[in-house]
């Protein structure tokens, strides 16, 4: 069903507010939306929310349009790439809301509230007072025509409220089953406010319908708005779409996921070093459980297998420790040219310089240790940090006396290296040949490669020889194994 996206009638939208980098909560709503519509052979929109920003400022959606391309959850359409039902950017569609707000009028749901703020305020604290639910008491919809007409006509500034209808509303969430709303709970609310601006219930409901969007799939928290977006639909005389609301992601404390649980949006996992494969593949296990034990999931299969309805209703707890893992899987599968590219950066931010081979054996070196790109440069740091065999525990190892021996014939080895760098290929050649002539002298195992390796890394453990010798160049190569020498001549002397 991939691949034929946009046929089958099913349209889902993302829609998010671009208050800063992308929450991973969000990222969770948008690979549901995304999954829903490639399983669906449907269209996913992505819709900014901008309502709220004020006119003039800049919308800062660049960074939700990187991190959705990163992740690989690409919208049909969009503001980026356009299509049949923008513009995609909640503040350039104030006509439309405006053409909407007039029929609301016309057709008697909705009218205009003069009541100041003040008023409104007081008359909610008596209403709490006397232990009601606070609702706006419908003062300005009693007022006759003729009084609406002269204070609008004198200036006064008004509010539009929408008339909400009694009785109950209803609708099958995919993932909860039936919820029922009393209208009764809901007060008239303002979808016009005396500043001009649209409110999010009335814009999302106008544009949920003039984009033909056929499924909501969002948060929880959006469950209660439900209601309020369904007597608009109905008021609109236009067609509700199917609501899917998912668990929201909380903290392993029971608490809403936050910045002291560590790294919450999508910009702050990225820096950290996560993959967007690995990310994918953990959000979509949070809450959804395949049939078979399988935990490793591509975005493709994925949208072979998952099931929207199969979510589960309980909170998702978000496990660092289970997307750590996923990323040191997704790490490990990654092939060198691309690892040793994701690495540069983080290599250079620790001020670790290295040729361009030389990153390709580090990278093949670390691979199986790194669980995210960060943690690169602690261990790409033994090839590039000088060492005082002194100071080192391991040098014990060079005290014995075969050793000078060992460093020897490792050196005149080492010295004919055909490159200042080699790939690990050739670096397994040359360590083979040492290898060779160490055991025509009787020297193999560990009596071998440990003086060789402490010499050359102060350190009785690490990566694979054939890494070190082609990652640490020559020139280092016969310097520490001089100074290795050196070391060893004089440990022996003193014994
Ligand atoms: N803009 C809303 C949010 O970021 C989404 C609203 C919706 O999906 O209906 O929470």
């Amino acid at each position: 069903m991939t691949g034929d996206h946009g046929d089958s009638g099913v349209r889902v939208r993302f829609a998010p507010s671009p208050t800063g980098s992308l929450h991973i909560g969000s990222v969770r709503t948008a690979l549901y939306n995304y999954l829903y519509a490639r399983r669906h052979g449907g269209t996913l929109v992505l819709r900014i929310e901008d309502t709220d920003l004020k006119r003039s400022a800049v919308t800062h959606d660049r960074g939700i349009l990187e991190s959705l391309a990163w992740l690989g959850l690409q919208a049909d359409e969009g503001p980026d790439v356009g299509g049949p039902y923008g513009p995609y950017r909640q503040s350039e569609r104030a006509s439309i809301y405006e053409a909407a707000v007039q029929k609301l009028l016309a057709n008697g749901h909705a009218y205009p509230c003069f009541c100041p703020q003040e008023l409104l305020d007081r008359k909610k604290e008596e209403q709490l007072a006397r232990g009601e639910m606070p609702k706006y008491d419908r003062t300005c919809y009693r007022l006759s025509p003729d009084e609406v007409e002269a204070r609008l006509a004198r200036g006064e500034k008004a509010a539009i409220r929408f008339r909400v209808p009694e009785g109950e509303v209803t609708f099958d969430d995919l993932i909860h089953g039936p919820i029922t709303f009393s209208s009764e709970v809901i007060g008239d609310f303002i979808i016009k406010r005396t500043d001009g601006g649209y409110s999010y219930n009335f814009a999302v409901v106008v544009d949920d319908a003039e984009m033909a969007i056929t499924h909501v799939i969002r948060g929880e928290d959006h469950i209660t708005n439900t209601a309020r977006q369904l007597m608009l639909f109905a008021a609109l005389g236009r067609p509700a779409p199917c609501y899917a609301h998912h668990s929201l992601i909380l903290a392993p404390d029971g608490s809403k996921l936050s910045k002291r649980h560590g790294a919450t949006s999508i910009a702050e996992f990225k820096a950290i070093g996560y993959l967007p494969a690995a990310i994918v593949n953990y959000l979509a296990l949070i809450s959804w459980h395949p049939q078979d034990e399988r935990e490793k999931f591509s975005l493709a299969e994925l949208t072979e297998e998952f099931e929207i309805e199969r979510l589960s209703r309980s909170p998702a707890v978000f496990d660092i420790h289970k997307l750590n893992w996923l990323n040191g899987l997704y790490i490990r599968e990654l092939p060198t040219e691309e690892l040793s590219r994701l690495i540069a950066p983080y290599l250079a931010g620790a001020g670790i310089a290295l040729q361009p081979v030389q990153r390709e054996v580090v990278a093949q070196a670390i691979q199986a240790n790194l669980v995210v790109l960060s943690d690169a440069p602690r261990y790409a740091e033994l090839f590039v940090k000088d060492f005082v065999l002194e100071d080192c525990a391991a040098a014990t190892a060079l005290h014995s006396p075969h050793v000078p021996g060992v460093l020897q014939l490792a050196r005149r080895h080492f010295a004919a290296m055909p490159e200042e760098f080699l790939l690990p290929a050739a670096a397994r050649e040359v360590l083979h040949g040492l290898t060779e002539e160490a055991k025509a002298k009787g020297l193999k195992g560990k009596a071998l490669y440990l003086p060789v390796r402490v010499a050359l890394t102060g350190r009785d453990e690490g990566p694979e020889l054939f890494y070190l010798i082609g990652g640490l160049g020559k020139r280092k190569i016969l310097e520490r194994l001089d100074a290795g020498l050196a070391y060893a001549v004089r440990s022996g002397e003193c014994a």
